[in-house]
C-alpha cells in the first residue's frame, strides 16, 4: 500500500453545473458570462435560438442562433426546447440537446436567460441550477449602458428600460443577487459563487470513493 504522499492527485467526479444568469437588458449579464466563458474552459454557453433581429456585433451560432418564427415554431412542437419565452416581442429559447449533452458529461453549462426561462429550468432541474440575478446600480446608469452599447435602435432601449422594472422585481427568485457597478468586482463575487457552487458535496460523487480512498491508506 502506499503512503499517501506518494499517490497522484485525484480528480473527483462531480455533476456539473447549470448556472443561470438573468438581469434587466444593458445591466452587463453578457459582459460578465463572456469574461467567465474565457476564463474558464470548464463552462460552455448554451447558444439560444431566437426570432429577434440580429446584431451588429453578434455572430449566427455563436451569440444566438438566428432563426425564424416558423423554424421556432417547429422546434417548440418539437419538443427541442428545454425552455423558451417571449421577451421584449421576441421569442428566445434553449436548445434542449446540447445542455443534457454537457450535463451528461458533468460539464458545467452557462444560460443567459430572462426570468421566465429561470423559472422553468429550475422546475425541471432543481438541484442542478445555480442561479444569478445582476442588477444595475442604479436606472441611470442602466440607460446610459443600454445607449454606449449602441446596437438596438432607440424604440427598442425605450421598450428595454421600460420592461426593466418588471424583471427587476424578479430577484426574490435567484440564488444570488450581485450588483454590477465596477464590472471586476462583479465578475470577483461570479467566481466566488462558481468556485462554492462547485464544491457542494450533494454535486460530488465521487468523494465516497475519494474518502474510502483515504480511509484505505496507511500513514
Ligand atoms: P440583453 O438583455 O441585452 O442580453 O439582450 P438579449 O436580446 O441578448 O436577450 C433578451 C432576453 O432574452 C434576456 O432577458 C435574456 O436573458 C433572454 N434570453 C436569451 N436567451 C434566452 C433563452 O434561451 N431562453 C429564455 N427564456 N430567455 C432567453
Ligand atoms: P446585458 O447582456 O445585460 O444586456 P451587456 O453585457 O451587453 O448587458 O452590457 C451593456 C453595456 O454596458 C455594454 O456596453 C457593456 O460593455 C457595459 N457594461 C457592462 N458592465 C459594466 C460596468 N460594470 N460598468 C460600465 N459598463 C458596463
Ligand atoms: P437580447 O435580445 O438583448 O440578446 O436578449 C434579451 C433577453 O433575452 C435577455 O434577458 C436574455 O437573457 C434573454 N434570452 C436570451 N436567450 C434566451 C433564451 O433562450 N431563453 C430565455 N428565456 N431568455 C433568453
Amino acid at each position: 500500500m502506499k503512503t499517501s504522499e506518494e499517490m497522484p492527485m485525484r480528480s473527483i467526479a462531480r455533476r456539473g453545473i447549470m448556472l443561470v444568469i438573468s438581469s434587466p437588458s444593458g445591466a452587463g449579464k453578457s459582459t460578465i458570462a463572456r469574461t467567465l466563458l474565457e476564463s474558464d474552459s470548464q463552462f460552455s454557453l448554451s447558444v439560444s435560438v431566437t426570432t429577434r433581429k440580429r446584431r451588429g456585433s453578434e455572430i449566427d451560432g455563436v451569440h444566438y442562433h438566428f432563426i425564424s418564427p416558423a423554424e421556432f415554431d417547429r422546434l417548440r412542437k418539437d419538443d427541442a426546447l428545454l425552455e423558451w419565452a417571449e421577451v421584449h416581442g421576441n421569442l428566445y429559447g434553449t436548445p434542449r440537446e446540447p445542455a443534457e449533452e454537457a450535463m451528461r458529461q458533468g460539464r458545467d453549462m452557462l444560460f443567459d436567460i430572462d426570468w421566465q426561462g429561470a423559472h422553468q429550468l429550475q422546475e425541471k432541474a432543481k438541484d442542478d441550477i445555480v442561479s444569478v440575478f445582476i442588477l444595475p446600480p442604479t436606472m441611470a446608469e442602466l440607460k446610459q449602458r443600454l445607449l454606449r452599447r449602441a446596437e438596438d435602435s432607440t424604440d427598442t432601449i425605450a421598450k428595454r428600460l421600460k420592461n426593466s422594472k418588471t424583471e427587476i422585481e424578479r430577484w426574490p427568485d435567484y440564488d444570488y443577487v450581485v450588483v454590477n457597478e465596477d464590472l471586476d468586482s462583479a465578475f470577483t463575487a461570479i467566481r466566488a459563487i462558481v468556485a462554492a457552487e462547485r464544491l457542494r458535496r450533494v454535486r460530488r460523487p465521487g468523494l465516497a470513493d475519494f474518502t474510502a480512498q483515504l480511509l484505505s491508506e496507511d500513514v
